[in-house]
């Protein structure tokens, strides 16, 4: 949600006459997107505010503006503490950051806004994408549900839907700038139409995305099991643009922790989920979080985690240590757990899931798979020749590329056969004659590279100031 937010951030305040700072270049203004739900969040803020110090008494004009969860946490506390921060806004008024700085400059006073409901839906806001090829589109924001360990309905307020004929517009509109994968983002989309009143309005939504002409692939993020229902997967399997690829946040493996984590499912359900995930969609590649010790936690919840993860086979799990967060209910639940402890189990898990997912990747070699080539996603691809994209079922792969022969662009798409694996990543081989289809994405990526380098293709607007932009993430579910 919150990279989904930055881009929004960095397009509304190029919309108002800003331009991104070069690399090395001081920007006239620093924006802080943060997050609450990431650990040493607010230590990790004041410190930065704290070295911004000394700039903001050398150039008072160098103006700083904080954002996100923990600006809608803290709000005024964030001035107290750092006086010489100039805007504070919410998650709920981002449009307002431009109109924000103009008075903060106008009136030399620190301007804080923080509204409890939302003004503008995100996506309505201008956008400045990193990606030419992939987007996110927003169908929600906020959460109805209470899990103990989450800030976000405290801060992000209640669910709000954004209306299917809006959000197929907007990725209609992405489509005919170049963009071929989608991923629809919101906090719990099993949830999405509570707000109107169709509870099969997820399902429709996806079938309504292979409709799309043009549109290669569609993912989401993040469902919730207790909403989970069969249309959905069914609605997954019939379309064909729908990627075979799950993200499932599961948390525990225990069915009293998830009671006191009010998580309202149970293992049996989240089993069954993939159960039918997997018969339909066989070569589904499912994902999930975990948290270890969670408060009260004993040795036997945690082996049901560790006998849940086992039979679930994830290809990727992405492991968290529980940590107080000021402000949850589980905060202040009795029986929490010492760092040791939770190090110890933490360690044992992330072996198992480790294991899994490498006897997972094994099962894809020999296999042809269609990549979508990426942007500096393979960080060695210099050095090894190699390109590096993302598989359907979302699987990074590296491939070998053979010498001399014209790369493929970001955003076109390359079959290739997997010929090895590692726990978190494919290296295959395109043989010598690589089957390359050439997209719409790259198009739009060969467009952006002639702009970059001055050919005109579109109005400018006037320089007013340079931004940086600061970005914490983390999607929590
Ligand atoms: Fe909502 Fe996800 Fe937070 Fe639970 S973890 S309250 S489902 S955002």
């Amino acid at each position: 949600m919150n990279v989904h937010d930055s881009e929004r951030l960095s397009g509304l305040l190029e919309d108002a006459g800003y331009v991104q700072a070069a690399d090395g270049e001081l920007a006239d203004v620093l924006v802080f997107n943060t997050c609450a739900v990431r650990e040493n969040a607010d230590n990790k803020l004041y410190g930065n505010l704290g070295q911004l110090y000394e700039r903001k008494l050398e150039n008072p004009d160098f103006q700083i503006a904080v954002g996100g969860c923990l600006a809608q946490k803290d709000k005024e506390v964030i001035v107290k503490k750092a006086p010489w921060v100039d805007v504070v806004f919410g998650t709920h008024n981002i449009g307002s950051l431009p109109a924000l700085l103009d008075r903060a400059r106008h009136n030399e006073e620190a301007q804080v806004e923080i509204l409890d409901a939302l003004e503008t839906f995100p996506s309505d806001l201008p956008t400045k994408r990193d990606s030419t090829y992939a987007a996110w589109v927003s169908i929600s924001v906020g959460c109805n549900n209470t899990c103990t360990f989450c800030i976000v309905p405290a801060l992000r307020g209640k669910e709000k839907d954004r209306r299917p004929g809006e959000i197929l517009a907007e990725i209609k509109a992405l489509v005919a700038e170049g963009v071929i994968e989608i991923t629809l983002l919101g906090q719990n989309v099993n949830t999405y139409g509570v707000e109107f009143g169709d509870k099969g309005a997820f399902a429709k939504l996806l079938r309504a995305c292979g409709e799309i002409e043009g549109l290669e692939r569609v993912r989401f993020t993040s469902p919730h099991p207790a909403a989970f229902t069969e249309d959905v997967i069914v609605a997954m399997a019939e379309t064909h643009n729908v990627m075979p690829q799950l993200h499932m946040p599961l948390q525990s493996g225990s069915d009293r922790i998830l009671k006191d984590m009010k998580r309202s499912y149970r293992s049996s359900k989240y089993l069954g989920i993939i159960e039918k995930v997997r018969e339909l969609i066989p070569d589904a590649a499912i994902s999930t979080d975990i948290i270890v010790g969670f408060p009260s936690e004993t040795e036997e919840d945690f082996q049901e985690t560790l006998r849940v993860v086992k039979e679930s086979r994830f290809a990727v799990t992405y492991t968290f240590q529980y940590s107080k967060r000021p402000g949850t209910p589980a905060a202040e639940l009795p029986g929490q757990i010492s760092k040791e402890v939770v190090q110890e189990r933490y360690e044992r898990l992330l072996e198992v899931v480790n294991d899994l997912a490498w006897q997972e990747n094994k099962l894809q070699i020999g296999k042809r798979v269609e990549v979508l080539i990426g942007n500096n996603e393979g960080r060695k691809d210099d050095r090894t020749h190699r390109l590096t994209g993302r598989a359907r079922d979302s699987r990074l792969v590296h491939i070998d590329w053979p010498e001399g022969l014209e790369e493929p662009r970001p955003g076109d798409l390359v079959w290739a056969t997997v010929l090895d694996a590692k726990p978190y990543f494919l290296i295959a081989d395109t043989g010598a004659k690589p089957e390359v289809r050439r997209t719409i994405a790259g198009d739009a990526y060969d467009r952006a590279q002639a702009e970059s380098c001055g050919v005109p293709t579109a109005a400018v607007t006037p320089k007013k100031g340079t931004i940086g932009l600061s970005v914490d993430v983390k999607v929590n579910q």
